[in-house]
């Protein structure tokens, strides 16, 4: 078996010679056997390659770039392996590359045959191709020419481009997006064309100069001088939407996906993958937003059943945060009737349950009495009384449009992550920022700061306010952060100053997440950090504009949340 990383490796040839292949593209618990060898900063996918390439005592490589180099040259001092090969892949599709694609089968064929007892067998080559010909999901490119087939299939599809995604990535996607989902990068959808006439009587040299070219026909990577052939993907009317991945700690792409944004008029998802296991929570969460924007796009209609004046006229939205459970009831007129506001605490389901009963009695209703209740936040899916759920984003844009059809820019701050929501002048969501990864930007930020100054949060909001020197804290990151507010303790700097320079650095992160949707007024703030005036403060300061914020900003997603249990009820019946 030899293990192999790119879709330019000759898998047919290696096959020909007596050997199965294996993609090795899967992701590992950590990097600690990797990064004995290498700098911590080798892109992710080269350190998890590094992982397993123990496994496997034959490996064929392609020069992909200088973290595959890197990795290639670890290989090499290691020593361990029976059958080491770097491709030297030529950044052209044109004139001499396919003849030096060939000289490098050529090479290949001839070191393998050194080094075991065995020949070039033409009838596995030829099955291998054919194989390879029968995918279900064909891109040829005639590049030689400038042009390119059709591609096929002709349903909706959406194409994951990028960097490589790791095997259970893309099973993830694959499961939670209901398209059929065609990997577009380095580990996928390789395709050759049907056999030439009479390959079956070609000479090996024939044989070898039809193969380099249809090599150099697969949708090119960012490796290669010219990716126009690319456009054929975005253009084809099947294609819905794009999943853009970038590995972390990988130069290529990270470039790229501007350009794309620029090109393609669909909805896009950008991820980054660091070939470990994801945060499954947070990458479904932006891959139902995803879902929501292509069913917008794609104007699927919606299951909305007539309503009868004999149903029950009230629609309850609960955002499950991670601090705080919210609740809004409505009425079909969509006139907020009740809300309240409980502690999470560490059962989702009884604080949704908490949060039902208490906003029922406000109303005097009995939760029965709901036609609907639909569900949003982190825990939205934990809510098993809910008739159905909405991701934060859809619910946040909602909520925030039906307070304020004029807003354009949504800026949400909640307890664990920060969003940045841009809509159009209908309210759908054109774009998203989401950073849930870190506390930076995020009130969780300014828990731990606040305890760290040993302060009360609404102490250390009007502390803030009172501020004279204008201190800058530099570092975003919480646990820097900390340590310089360690500091300017020491160096007797006043708390309000310290509480400003904070607020300033969560007023720098929140607007280079703005700047990334591109800076569209009028904004609202939503989420519980809208009410520390210090922040909108310096949120107003930076962006020069100036910040919506509701009368109870934390309740914009509930809202959003009951509003689309009103447009989308079909009056399941749940227990309670
Ligand atoms: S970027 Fe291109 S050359 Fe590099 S691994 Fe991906 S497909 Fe192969
Ligand atoms: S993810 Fe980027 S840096 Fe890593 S191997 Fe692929 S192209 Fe190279």
């Amino acid at each position: 078996m030899i293990g192999y990383t790119c879709k330019y490796t000759p898998i047919e040839l290696l096959y020909a010679l007596g050997e199965t292949t294996e993609l090795l593209n899967h992701e590992v618990p950590d990097f600690e056997y990797a990064e004995k060898w290498t700098h911590p900063n080798l892109c992710c996918h080269a350190k998890a390659f590094l992982q397993h390439s123990s496994e496997l005592d034959e490996l064929v490589l392609v020069n992909c770039c200088d973290s595959i180099r890197r990795a290639y040259d670890v290989l090499v001092a290691q020593q361990v392996h029976r059958f080491l090969f770097l491709f030297d892949l030529p950044h052209i599709d044109k004139g001499c590359a396919q003849e030096k694609i060939k000289k490098e089968l050529f090479r290949l064929t001839r070191l393998y045959t050194e080094h075991h007892p065995v020949s070039f067998d033409r009838q596995r080559f030829l099955e291998a191709c054919r194989a390879s010909s029968e995918v279900a999901f064909k891109a040829s490119f005639e590049s030689a020419s400038g042009t390119h087939s059709k591609l096929d299939p002709a349903t909706p599809f959406i194409a994951i481009i990028g960097a490589r995604v790791s095997q259970e990535l893309l099973s993830t996607i694959k499961e939670e997006v209901p398209y059929l989902v065609i990997d577009a990068t380095c580990g996928g959808n390789r395709y050759l064309s049907p056999l030439a006439p009479g390959a079956e009587r070609m000479s090996f040299e024939d044989l070898m100069d039809w193969y380099a070219k249809e090599l150099l026909h697969f949708i090119p990577c960012m490796r290669m001088a010219n990716i126009e052939p690319r456009k054929a993907l975005w253009e084809n009317e099947n294609l819905c939407g794009i999943i853009y991945n970038t590995v972390k700690f990988c130069d290529y792409y990270s470039f790229d996906y501007a350009r794309v944004k620029r090109e393609v008029r669909l909805p896009i998802l950008k991820i980054e993958s660091d070939f470990t296991p994801q945060s499954e929570g947070q990458l479904s969460t932006r891959l139902e937003a995803f879902q929501e924007n292509l069913h917008l796009s794609l104007e699927k209609p919606l299951k909305i059943k007539a309503r009868q004046a004999s149903q029950p006229a009230f629609f309850g939205g609960i955002d499950s945060g991670s601090t705080t459970t919210k609740m809004v009831i409505i009425d079909r007129n969509s006139k907020i009737l009740a809300s309240s506001i409980v502690s999470t605490g560490a059962k989702t389901q009884v604080s949704a349950r908490k949060v039902l009963q208490e906003t029922c009695r406000q109303l005097g209703v009995e939760p029965c009495d709901l036609a609907s209740v639909f569900s949003t936040g982190y825990g939205r899916n934990n809510i098993a009384f809910a008739t159905d759920s909405k991701t934060e984003i859809t619910c946040h844009a909602k909520g925030a449009f039906f307070l304020d059809p004029t807003i354009r820019t949504i800026v949400d701050i909640g307890g664990q992550d920060s969003k940045i929501i841009r809509i159009d002048n209908e309210g759908r969501v054109v774009n998203f920022v989401m950073n849930d990864k870190c506390a930076a930007g995020t009130g969780r930020f300014l828990e731990m700061m606040a305890r760290t100054l040993e302060l009360d949060i609404d102490i250390m909001v009007r502390t803030g306010l009172a501020w004279k020197n204008d201190l800058t804290i530099s570092s975003m990151c919480t646990v820097f952060a900390e340590s310089e507010v360690v500091s300017l303790i020491a160096d007797n700097c006043s708390i309000a100053d310290i509480v400003h320079g904070l607020n300033k650095s969560i007023a720098s992160r929140i607007t280079s997440m703005i700047s990334r949707t591109g800076c569209q007024a009028p904004y609202m703030m939503t989420g519980g950090v809208a009410r520390n005036t210090g922040v909108v403060r310096e949120l107003e300061v930076k962006l020069g504009e100036r910040l919506i914020v509701s009368e109870k900003p934390e309740l914009c997603g509930a809202l959003g949340a009951a509003l689309s249990a009103l447009e989308l009820s079909a009056l399941g019946s749940k227990e309670i």
